[in-house]
């Protein structure tokens, strides 16, 4: 084992060598498979309708925990996991980011929450399985204060699953450009997800390095808002699902989920004009090169998304002024 080190927080290497540590031995990764993007609770009818929109989009899923909490997943491999043995290309080097490096795989979360077997800790739900869910349980009409029975969901969650031959997810091209129209962001394949806030401490730069090694992951950010982005198609057969079942809830929007459900609250505003910068892991220490910290990892100011532009099209952080 490697000695503990502590970084600005609480974010602490717990590496093993790769052949010392459980993940050589892990069936599928996953933790490497399955990115967690959202957390999400449900109260309203539009809640529940917005979980639905995004259930239909390819390799998003959501999953709930016995809290009553549901968190929204992308099913897509990182980047870096290679798949012939399941090991990381980038075990303990300086491009893995913290949140993996910190991650205590002998006490793994996702081993039971992604069981194929049984679900006990976490049940994954498809579109479908999210609309008998809400008629079993008459959620809407409830206001969302029934908690069914744990065990029980578990089991019927499984059992439905068992029976149901889920539709494959259509191909998502990645997004070739570094800008993007905040007017072409209402498409159908852009999916905006919190924290919509700009970074506000060094760790947060080790979670946009985790998440952006996962294909079709992106940050987008202008001068007022920051967003992890996500590149997926919808599934149009999914889509008449909720539909059919759920069309007076659609009304209020154009059966996507993207930047518009967030338009009420956020203005974006680019120093470039009416456009997002999008950022890849590739893109980070740039951009944390411009940053400046506090003693203790507190962020102190971001660069302007002009300079940032600036510094990425000339890949010279001095010349972004
Ligand atoms: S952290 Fe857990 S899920 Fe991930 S590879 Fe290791 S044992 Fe498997
Ligand atoms: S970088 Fe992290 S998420 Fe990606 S393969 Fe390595 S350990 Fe897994």
């Amino acid at each position: 084992m490697k000695e503990k080190i502590s970084l600005p927080g609480d974010l602490i290497i717990r590496q093993e060598t790769w052949s010392d540590s459980p993940c050589s031995r892990c069936s599928g990764s996953p933790c490497c498979s399955n990115l967690p993007l959202a957390p999400l609770r449900l109260s309203s009818r539009k809640d529940f309708v917005d979980l639905l929109l995004l259930s239909t989009y390819g390799d998003i899923f959501p999953g709930l925990k016995p809290s009553g909490e549901w968190t929204v997943y992308l099913k897509r491999a990182c980047g870096f996991l290679q798949s012939d043995e399941g090991k990381c290309a980038i075990h303990g080097g300086q491009d893995q980011s913290m949140i993996c490096k910190s991650y205590d795989s002998h006490n793994c979360w996702y081993i039971d929450a992604f069981n194929p077997h049984r679900y006990t800790t976490m049940i994954p739900f498809s579109t479908s399985m999210l609309i008998q869910l809400e008629k079993d349980y008459q959620l809407i009409k409830h206001r969302f204060d029934r908690e069914p029975d744990w065990d029980e969901l578990c089991r019927d969650a499984f059992e439905y699953r068992r029976h149901t031959i889920e539709l494959p997810s259509e191909p998502f091209s990645p997004l070739a450009e570094s800008r993007l129209p905040f007017k072409k962001s209402r498409g159908d394949e852009y999916l905006f997800f919190q924290p919509y806030e700009k970074p506000s401490d060094i760790k947060h730069f080790e979670l946009m390095s985790f998440r952006l090694g996962f294909p079709g992951v992106y940050l987008a950010v202008s001068d007022t808002s920051w967003a992890y982005l996500v590149k997926a198609k919808q599934n149009t057969a999914y889509l008449n699902l909720v539909r059919d079942e759920y069309f007076p809830g659609l009304a209020h929007k154009d059966s996507s989920f993207s930047f518009d459900s967030y338009r009420e609250t956020y203005t974006p505003h680019s120093g470039i004009g009416d456009q997002w910068v999008i950022l890849r892991k590739k893109d980070l220490p740039l951009l944390k090169s411009l940053t400046e910290f506090g003693p203790s990892g507190q962020l102190r100011r971001l660069p302007a998304v002009s300079a940032l532009v600036k510094a990425l099209e000339t890949g010279r952080p001095d010349r972004a002024a």
